[in-house]
C-alpha cells in the first residue's frame, strides 16, 4: 500500500481530474478515498467521512450492497460484454428494460440505453430533433433550457446545460436557448409568495416559446429539482404550469432525472413528486447505485409510437449501450430498492426527518434559507439573515466551509454559498442527526473564521 504522498505525487504527474484547476490540484495535493461501506468512506489517512453527497449523487444504496456485488461478479463470469447493435443483445439488458417499463410512470413502456447521464443527454437532443423530422416538422429544432442547468459534460449535455463557464470552453451547439432558473432566494422576492414565484417562473416558458414561434420548438429540458446548481427546489405551482404550457404549444416534455430518478426525492422519479408527465426521461447515476456506469432515456409513448412505427433506423448508439453487467448491477440496485422498500421510507420517514432537522439549521446566523426534498437539501449561507444579504463571492464563504467538512469528516458540497447534501438514502435517524451536528459544528467553524 502506498504512502498518501506517493499516491499525491503520482496523481499530480499523471491524472487530469474532472472539473479540476489541474495545477492548483498538484499544488495541494488530492484526497485519495481507499473505501467504503454503508454511509462512510475512508481515505488513505484512514480517516472516516461521512458520504454526504452519495458519492456524486449515486450510491443511493450506500456503499458495499452485496445484492450489487453479486450481480457484477455473477455477469462478469457469465458474459462480461456482449453489444445490442447488428439484432444482438443479453438477458440483462432485456430484463432491464422490461424492470425500467414496470418501476416508470405508465407512459415509459420503452428504453434506450447510454453510458451515462451526458451521453442520456445527447440521446435526447438526438431524438427529439428526430422525432420531429419523422413528423415532418424538421424546423423544430429549438430545445428550451434553463440557466444554472447541469445536463452533463459532453457538448450537446454541455450545451443544454445552463453554465456559463462549461459553454465558455469549447462553445455550444446550435438552436439551445436558456430561460431563468426558479430559484426563489435569488428571483422571487418581488413576488407575493412562493407558489405564485412558480407561476411566474413557468411563465417565462410561455413568453420564450412565443418569442422563438412554437413551430421552431422541439423540448423543453429541465431537472425536477436543480442538483448540481444549487438544490434549488422549486413551488409545488411550478411543474404542473411547465407542463400546461408544454401541452399548448405541442413542445416536448423531457425530465432529466439524473439525480432525482430512483427514490432521491421520496418518489421513483422527481416528475411524479413535482406531479408532471414527462415524454422523455434520462436517467444515470441512481440506476446503479453508481457500482458501474449506466445512463439512457426512458421514451414515452407519445415519441415511442413515432420512431417506433415510422422512425426506420435510429442513428445512434453506444458499444456500451445496455452493457450486460452494468445492466446486471441495475437489476440487482432495482430489486434491492423494492424490496427494502427505500422509496417508500424516503417518502414517509427519512425526507420528513431530514425536513425537519435542516428547518432547526435556520437558527443559525448564517443561514438564510434552507430547502429540502426527500434527501436532498440546500443551506443557503448569508452576511446578514434580516435582510438575506449575501456575501461578496470573494470571500468564498461557501469553500471555506467545504474545507471545514472535509477536515471534520463529512462531504457536503459548496456551490457558491449554498451548501448541499444529497446522502444515500440507506440512513438511519442517528446518521441523519449525526450529519446535522456535523454541519452545525462546520457551520460555526465558517462563523468562527468570518469573525477573524
Ligand atoms: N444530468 C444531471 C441532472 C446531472 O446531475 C448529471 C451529473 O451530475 C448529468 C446529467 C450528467 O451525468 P454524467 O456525469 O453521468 O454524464
Amino acid at each position: 500500500q502506498r504512502s498518501t504522498r506517493e499516491w499525491q505525487a503520482a496523481d499530480a504527474a499523471h491524472y487530469l481530474h474532472p472539473f479540476t484547476d489541474f495545477k492548483s490540484l498538484a499544488a495541494k495535493g488530492t484526497r485519495v478515498i481507499t473505501r467504503g461501506d454503508n454511509i462512510y468512506l475512508w481515505d488513505s489517512e484512514g480517516q472516516k467521512i461521512l458520504d454526504g453527497m452519495s458519492g456524486l449523487w449515486c450510491v443511493n444504496v450506500g456503499y458495499g450492497q452485496q445484492d450489487l456485488i453479486d450481480a457484477a461478479t455473477t455477469q462478469l463470469k457469465t458474459l462480461p460484454f456482449y453489444n445490442s447493435f447488428f439484432q444482438t443483445t443479453t438477458p440483462p439488458a432485456i430484463e432491464l428494460s422490461e424492470l425500467l417499463a414496470e418501476v416508470t410512470p405508465p407512459q415509459f413502456q420503452h428504453v434506450f440505453f447510454a453510458g451515462s447521464g451526458s451521453e442520456g443527454n445527447d440521446t435526447i437532443v438526438r431524438m427529439v430533433r428526430r422525432y420531429w423530422d419523422v413528423l415532418g416538422q424538421p424546423q423544430r429544432k429549438v430545445i428550451i433550457s434553463r440557466n444554472n442547468a447541469y445536463h452533463g459534460s459532453t457538448l450537446a449535455g454541455g450545451s443544454l446545460g445552463g453554465m456559463s463557464g462549461i459553454h465558455a470552453q469549447g462553445g455550444v451547439i446550435p438552436d439551445i436557448v436558456h430561460i431563468e432558473q426558479p430559484f426563489f432566494f435569488e428571483h422571487g422576492r418581488q413576488s407575493r409568495s412562493f407558489e405564485d414565484f412558480g407561476l411566474e417562473a413557468a411563465s417565462w416558458l410561455d413568453r420564450k416559446i412565443t418569442e422563438i414561434g412554437a413551430d421552431k420548438v422541439a423540448a423543453f429540458i429541465g431537472e425536477p429539482v436543480q442538483g448540481a446548481g444549487g438544490v434549488i427546489v422549486p413551488p409545488a405551482s411550478y411543474w404542473p404550469e411547465i407542463q400546461r404550457i408544454c401541452d399548448k404549444h405541442g413542445v416536448l416534455l423531457v425530465s432529466d432525472e439524473v439525480i432525482c430518478g430512483f427514490g432521491r426525492t421520496g418518489q421513483w422519479f422527481g416528475c411524479e413528486t413535482f406531479g408532471f408527465r414527462p415524454d422523455l426521461m434520462t436517467f444515470a447515476k441512481g440506476v446503479t447505485s453508481g457500482y458501474i456506469p449506466l445512463g439512457g432515456v426512458m421514451v414515452g409513448e407519445r415519441v415511442a409510437r413515432v420512431l417506433v412505427d415510422q422512425g426506420g433506423e435510429f442513428n445512434h448508439g453506444y458499444t456500451y449501450s445496455g452493457h450486460p453487467v452494468a445492466c446486471a448491477v441495475a437489476l440487482a440496485n432495482i430489486r434491492f430498492i423494492q424490496r427494502e422498500g427505500v422509496v417508500e421510507r424516503v417518502r414517509n420517514e427519512l425526507g420528513p426527518y431530514l425536513a425537519k432537522r435542516f428547518a432547526e439549521l435556520n437558527e443559525h446566523p448564517l443561514v438564510g434559507e434552507t430547502q429540502t426534498c426527500g434527501m436532498m437539501g440546500a443551506v443557503q449561507l448569508v452576511k446578514d439573515k434580516a435582510s438575506r444579504t449575501v456575501f461578496d463571492s470573494s470571500l468564498e464563504v461557501g469553500m471555506v466551509c467545504r474545507g471545514h467538512c472535509f477536515g471534520n469528516g463529512l462531504i457536503m458540497r459548496a456551490v457558491g454559498d449554498r451548501m448541499i447534501v444529497a446522502p444515500p438514502l440507506v440512513m438511519t435517524l442517528a446518521q441523519v442527526d449525526e450529519m446535522i451536528g456535523l454541519i452545525h459544528q462546520c457551520l460555526d467553524l465558517t462563523l468562527a473564521d468570518l469573525k477573524h
